[in-house]
């Protein structure tokens, strides 16, 4: 790899090299096309380590499906990585692509794969582990039971912020063509896929569970995505964030929802939600909504604290709510095939210019670094790769 500096703006160059093969006892030189191109990449652990870098044409062991990159988001996660709090680089190797939140369109797919070139289609994240577990072994990795799985971008192996990427043909989604770039949407709104199937199948458990107010916690795009799905649902959507102006408030009104900068604990006694997305993972926030919804209400979370935050809580007032108001507080994480597909419809259905109003910064691949600053204004932050 080549580190080409934060700001280059060389374009993808075709290097011809000449590899010589030993065939028995004689020399037999023959000229191989090996193609570059440019891939933000970082060192796992080590803080202040991205760079956009020169890396070769991707393998095809990584998939039969090759992508041409349009679009990526940027997420909390890439910032965990890129500061070196977290990610793992593929086995035997020191640096890791990074990009989960893939968009692209296909160059090249086999016949039976049901896809073709020109599809636009985003990448699915997680692979099972290889033993592998129950879950992996039904098809959702994102239950493992062992924690051996990979994720592109993320755990042990490489991502898909590169101009190419290979995908296997059962890990790539189709996108509605409509949609355009506004498929880069498709892996968070995966997560909240999930989070609504999971929460539905909760509620079920009893028959006559009808839900009727939403509160989602944060106005990043997890909530604001999570506040469309309520929304979609015929909810009474109320978010709440500490923001008083800007995007997010508009953001949640277009929506037809309620926007709340208040503290929780004060909005949440007179809501009485029978459904919290708790989106921000602030651990106060989360003491402040547990055991705290309508009776049989259901609290997702769906945000990672990091740990050492040790708070007074009344655990008695939890527990003796959560028991005799029979309220459940469960935690959800990632997506299988099937979310991305209920995510793909979703968004399908959704109002195109308010998705577009999500995507708050477009920041070109040269300039790659910016988008992982962070402003208060932001929601989605997207890296766009060159047009071909
Ligand atoms: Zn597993």
């Amino acid at each position: 790899m080549r580190d080409l500096g934060s700001g280059s703006v060389s374009r993808r160059r075709e290097l011809l090299a000449v590899s010589y093969v030993w065939i028995g006892r004689c020399f037999a030189a023959r000229r191989q096309v090996v193609t570059i191109l440019r891939a933000i990449t970082v060192t796992p652990g080590k803080g202040g380590s991205a760079r956009l870098e020169e890396v070769p044409e991707p393998s095809p062991s990584d998939g039969a499906v090759l992508v041409h990159t349009l679009a990526l988001g940027v997420c909390g996660t890439d910032r965990e990585i890129v500061s070196g709090c977290y990610g793992t680089a593929p086995h035997g190797e020191a640096r890791l692509i990074l990009g989960h939140e893939s968009f692209g369109r296909v160059v090249a797919a086999p016949p039976d794969s049901g896809l073709a070139p020109g599809d636009l289609v985003v990448g699915i994240v997680r692979r099972p582990d290889p033993v592998p577990c129950a879950a992996c072994a039904a098809g959702e990795w994102d239950m493992c039971r062992n924690g051996r799985y990979t994720e592109r971008g993320i755990k042990a192996r490489h991502g898909y912020r590169s101009e190419r990427f290979r995908v296997e043909p059962d890990f790539v989604v189709k996108i509605d063509p409509a949609l355009k770039d506004l498929g880069v949407l498709l892996e968070p709104a995966s997560i909240l896929a999930k989070a609504w199937e999971q929460t539905g199948r909760i509620g079920h458990r009893s028959r006559s569970w009808r839900p009727q107010t939403l509160l989602v916690t944060g106005a990043g795009p997890i909530g604001l995505l999570a506040a469309m799905m309520g929304v979609e649902r015929g909810l009474d959507v109320h978010v709440c964030d500490r923001h008083e102006g800007g995007t997010k408030p508009a953001l949640v009104g277009e929506l037809g929802g309620t926007y709340h900068p208040e503290p929780v604990a004060d909005l949440i006694a007179h809501l009485a939600p029978d459904v919290i997305m708790e989106c921000t993972a602030a651990p106060a926030l989360i003491r402040d909504i547990l055991g705290r919804t309508a009776p049989t209400g259901i609290v997702c979370l769906t945000g990672v604290s990091h740990s050492g935050h040790v708070l007074d809580v009344d655990v008695s007032r939890i527990n003796r709510t959560l028991v005799l108001d029979n309220q459940v507080v469960f935690g959800t994480v990632n997506a299988n095939r099937r979310h991305y597909e209920l995510a793909a419809d979703a968004l399908a259905h959704a109002d195109r210019k308010w998705l577009a109003g999500l995507i708050t910064r477009r920041v070109p691949l040269e300039h790659w670094s910016e988008a992982l600053e962070h402003s208060p204004d932001d929601v989605k932050v997207v890296v766009e790769f060159p047009q071909i």
